[in-house]
């Protein structure tokens, strides 16, 4: 279906996937075993000469293979391994591609729990160096001859810095690197990290994807862009058949297999369904965000505002470059960083939560919560000021959120 729209094609692709019964929506495919008529077909699964089939629940069902095809589809890649979180598909990408005495070379400005995953990696020998990578020329100077892979995040969470993502993209190609691109916030409708050169793109199902915060999820697509031949860390039983599917060959049996980081089927049904709206989600909650952040920028009280789409974001021209909108992330700063948390308990609207991407606006002080066990140093590194708020727009109508601002910041002094 490649010439038909984006929404179009999440919507019938459970049809032309293979429907069941009639069925519109893929079934919950509850079971956890598979049972075959013949022991060949059982082996034939076990060996991946069978291609589709299901053994054990662990490695994926039909119902997480349609979410996966869908994915594929929005990121017009080779394929997709989904997970039962964000945070485990980024897991399942560092340690089942690299080893100790690999290097890695990542954004600075990322999600904090990606942050804190890098110190893991650096006690299991795997060397992380993080840059301001609004700027290749310090990715450049950070690779070494160990490095392995570069990692980045489209827009920032929750400073919404943007990385300079094509040229790192060269820069990965002349340097044979994996590129991997975290496009949780931005999603596949404003940009595919393939058109900068990523290998391996991964997303929060979470957030953006599924939209409505009730399941958790994640996926790692692959774009088909990277030469898995010229990568030294894939095992030998994986380096077999088409050279194309090694990696996320590795990632699905070494990442759901053995470490077990597997999507239930009822959660990948949840994140089909709120696929399906996720255009109209984004243009609505995009749309908002950029009112909002127009509105804050223009009032006494506020000190900065950052959001990718505001002419003064410092790198606005990327982000018009690469991005069809600004998507519902923006943080804020006021004048008067001790008013802070009397102006968050002013407003209505906006629920006092972590969490992103819900159907309803989201509002948290970062320092004190999010990036709190990071500590005053890494806070500073990422660009977190003390007072930095950020809100993650929902859905409710424009004008409701805007006169809620008003009257919270009303009483806030400039
Ligand atoms: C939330 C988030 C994650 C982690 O996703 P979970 O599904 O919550 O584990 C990863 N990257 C970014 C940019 C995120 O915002």
């Amino acid at each position: 279906m490649k010439d038909t729209g984006f929404t179009t094609n999440i919507l019938h692709a459970d049809r032309h996937f293979g429907a069941e019964h009639g069925a519109i929506h893929k079934p919950i495919h509850t079971s956890v075993q598979y049972g075959f008529e013949r022991v060949e077909d059982l082996i034939g699964v076990f060996q991946g000469t069978i291609k589709g089939g299901y053994n054990y629940a662990r490695q994926g069902t039909p119902t997480t293979a349609a979410l996966e095809a869908k994915i594929t589809q929005m990121e017009q890649g080779l394929g997709t391994v989904s997970f039962a979180t964000g945070m485990a598909a980024i897991t399942a990408v560092f340690l089942t591609l690299l080893k100790a005495g690999d290097h890695l070379v990542a954004s600075r400005f990322v999600f904090g729990n990606t942050n804190s995953l890098f110190g893991t990696l650096a006690d299991l020998g795997i060397q992380v160096t993080t840059v301001d990578a609004t700027q290749a020329s310090n990715v450049a100077a950070a690779i070494q001859p160990n490095t392995r892979m570069v990692f980045v995040e489209t827009i920032a969470n929750p400073g919404t810095q943007i990385p300079d993502l094509a040229a790192i993209g060269k820069l990965c190609v002349d340097h044979r690197l994996l590129y991997v691109v975290d496009n949780t916030i931005t999603s596949p409708l404003l940009f595919r990290p393939s058109t900068v050169g990523a290998g391996l793109v991964v997303n929060s199902l979470t957030k953006t994807i599924a939209g409505h915060g009730t399941a958790l999820g994640g996926a790692v697509t692959d774009t088909g862009l990277f030469d898995w031949q010229a990568y030294p860390n894939i095992f030998a039983s994986y380096r077999q058949g088409d050279a194309r599917h090694w990696g996320l060959q590795q990632i699905r049996k070494k990442g759901l297999r053995d470490m077990g980081g597997t999507l239930s089927s009822e959660h990948a049904h949840k994140i089909s369904v709120g696929a399906e709206t996720l255009a109209l989600r984004v243009a609505q909650s995009s749309a908002t965000a950029l009112t909002l952040a127009r509105f804050l920028e223009g009032h006494p009280a506020v000190n900065r505002v950052h959001y990718p789409m505001l002419e003064s974001h410092p790198q606005h021209a990327l982000a018009k470059a690469h991005f069809s909108a600004g998507s519902w992330l923006l943080s804020f700063e006021l004048r008067d960083v001790a008013a802070c948390l009397a102006f968050i308990n002013r407003l209505r609207l906006p629920v006092i939560a972590t969490g992103l991407g819900d159907t309803r606006t989201l509002i948290i002080p970062v320092a004190p919560t999010i990036f709190w066990e990071a500590g005053a140093q890494v806070r500073a590194d990422m660009g977190i000021a003390d007072g930095l708020i950020r809100l993650s727009v929902g859905l409710e109508d424009s004008a409701d959120l805007l006169s809620d601002f008003e009257q919270a910041l009303g009483q806030t002094k400039a």
